[in-house]
C-alpha cells in the first residue's frame, strides 16, 4: 500500500512527489509519457525564478533528478480510473491496480488546437499557445491571436507590449471575453479585429510562419494575410476524463479544490493545470504541488 500515488509527472506532480518523499512517505509517481509534462514542449522558459533563461526539458530534468535519491518510485502507465474505497483508493492503470492511502491528480490541461493545415508543422516556429511564455520572442512583429474569449483578449493585450500590431480574429462578430477586457482591447491602438472569420490554413517558409488563410464565414470570401506569429486561444481542456463518476470536477471537467488542494473526496487531491484556477504556469503548478505534498503527510499521519 502506497501512502500516495501521484498521477502525472509535470512540474505539479514532481513537486508534490518531492514534498511527500521528504516527509518519508511511500510515494509512486505515475507518468504516461516523459517526466516533465508540458515543459518538454517549451523551448525557453524565462519566467521561472532563479533562471534568466532555461530550456523546458532542462528544467524538467532538474526537477526529476532528485526524486530518485529520495526513493520516489517512478512508474510508467496511463491511469484509466480511480476507485474510492473509503480508507484507501485504487488507481487503475491498464492491467495493473495500485492501492494507496491518498491520490494526487496532476494530469494537466491540453490547449485545444484548430486542426488546420500548417498548425502542427509550425508549432514552436511561430505558432504558440502561450503568450506569457513566447511573447517576448515576437518583438516588432505583426501578430495574429485566434479566439474571442478571456484568454485571447487578455493575451492580445499582453502581446501589445512587444508587437508592432496584434490582430484578433474571431469566428463571430461579438467577443465572449469579459466586458472589462473587451473595453481595454477596443481602447488599445495596437489591437485590430477581424470578425466572422476563421483560420483555414497557416503558412510559412522552411524556417517559420509568415501568414494565414482567413475565411469569412458569412460571405465565404477567403484571403491570405501576412503575420509573423500566430497565438491560438480557442479554449483549454482539462485532462480529467478518468475521474468520471467521482464528482470532483465542475461542469467543464476542471477539478475543484480548496486552498489545501483537497477535492470533494477525502484523500484525493488535485494540483497544477487540471485544477479550476486562473493562472496556469509552471510556478503555480509547483506551488500547488508543494501544498498537496505537505497535505498528504498530514492526512496519512492523522489516519494511521
Ligand atoms: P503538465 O505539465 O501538463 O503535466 C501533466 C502530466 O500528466 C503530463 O506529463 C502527462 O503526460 C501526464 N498525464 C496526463 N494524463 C495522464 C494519465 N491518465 N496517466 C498518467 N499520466 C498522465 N509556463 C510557464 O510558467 N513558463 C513558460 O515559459 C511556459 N511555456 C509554455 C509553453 C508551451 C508551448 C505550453 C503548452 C505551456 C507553457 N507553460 C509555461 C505552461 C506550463 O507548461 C504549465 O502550466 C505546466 O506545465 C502545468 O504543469 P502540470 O504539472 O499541472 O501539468
Ligand atoms: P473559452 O472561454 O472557451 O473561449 C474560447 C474562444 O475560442 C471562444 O471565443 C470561442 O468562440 C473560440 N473558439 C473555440 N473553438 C474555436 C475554433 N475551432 N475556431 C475559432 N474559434 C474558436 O476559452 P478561454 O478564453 O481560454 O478561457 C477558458 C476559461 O478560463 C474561461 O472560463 C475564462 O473565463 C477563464 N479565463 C479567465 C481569465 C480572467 O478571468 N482574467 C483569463 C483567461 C481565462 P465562441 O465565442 O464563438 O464560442
Amino acid at each position: 500500500m502506497y501512502d500516495t500515488v501521484i498521477i502525472g509527472a509535470g512540474p505539479a506532480g514532481m513537486t508534490a512527489a518531492l514534498y511527500a518523499a521528504r516527509s518519508n512517505l511511500k510515494v509512486a509517481l505515475l507518468e504516461a509519457g516523459i517526466p516533465g509534462g508540458q515543459m518538454n514542449n517549451t523551448v525557453d522558459v524565462e519566467n521561472y525564478p532563479g533562471y534568466a533563461l532555461i530550456s523546458g526539458p532542462e528544467l524538467a530534468e532538474k526537477m526529476f533528478e532528485p526524486l530518485e535519491n529520495l526513493g520516489v518510485e517512478h512508474l510508467f502507465g496511463r491511469v484509466e480510473k480511480i476507485e474510492d474505497k473509503g480508507d484507501f483508493k485504487t488507481v487503475i492503470i491498464e492491467d495493473e491496480e495500485l492501492d494507496t492511502k491518498t491520490v494526487i491528480i496532476a494530469t494537466g490541461a491540453f490547449h485545444r488546437h484548430l486542426d488546420v493545415p500548417g498548425e502542427s508543422e509550425y508549432n514552436s516556429r511561430g505558432v504558440s499557445y502561450c503568450a506569457v511564455c513566447d511573447g517576448a520572442f515576437f518583438r516588432d512583429e505583426d501578430l495574429l491571436v485566434v479566439g474571442g474569449g478571456d484568454s485571447a483578449v487578455e493575451e492580445a493585450i499582453f502581446l501589445t507590449q512587444f508587437a508592432k500590431s496584434v490582430t484578433i480574429v474571431h469566428r463571430r462578430d461579438e467577443l465572449r471575453a469579459q466586458k472589462v477586457l473587451q473595453d481595454r482591447a477596443f481602447a488599445n491602438e495596437k489591437i485590430h479585429f477581424i470578425w466572422d472569420s476563421v483560420v483555414e490554413a497557416i503558412h510559412g517558409d522552411d524556417r517559420k510562419v509568415n501568414g494565414v488563410t482567413l475565411k469569412n464565414i458569412k460571405t465565404g470570401e477567403e484571403r491570405q494575410v501576412d503575420f509573423g506569429g500566430i497565438f491560438i486561444y480557442v479554449g483549454l481542456d482539462p485532462v480529467s476524463d478518468f475521474t468520471a463518476g467521482l464528482g470532483i470536477t465542475d461542469e467543464l471537467g476542471w477539478i475543484v479544490t480548496d486552498d489545501h488542494m483537497k477535492t470533494a473526496i477525502a484523500g484525493i487531491y488535485a494540483v497544477g493545470d487540471v485544477r479550476q484556477k486562473d493562472l496556469r504556469q509552471i510556478t503555480t503548478a509547483v506551488g500547488d504541488g508543494a501544498i498537496a505534498g505537505q497535505e498528504v503527510y498530514k492526512y496519512v499521519t492523522e489516519h494511521s
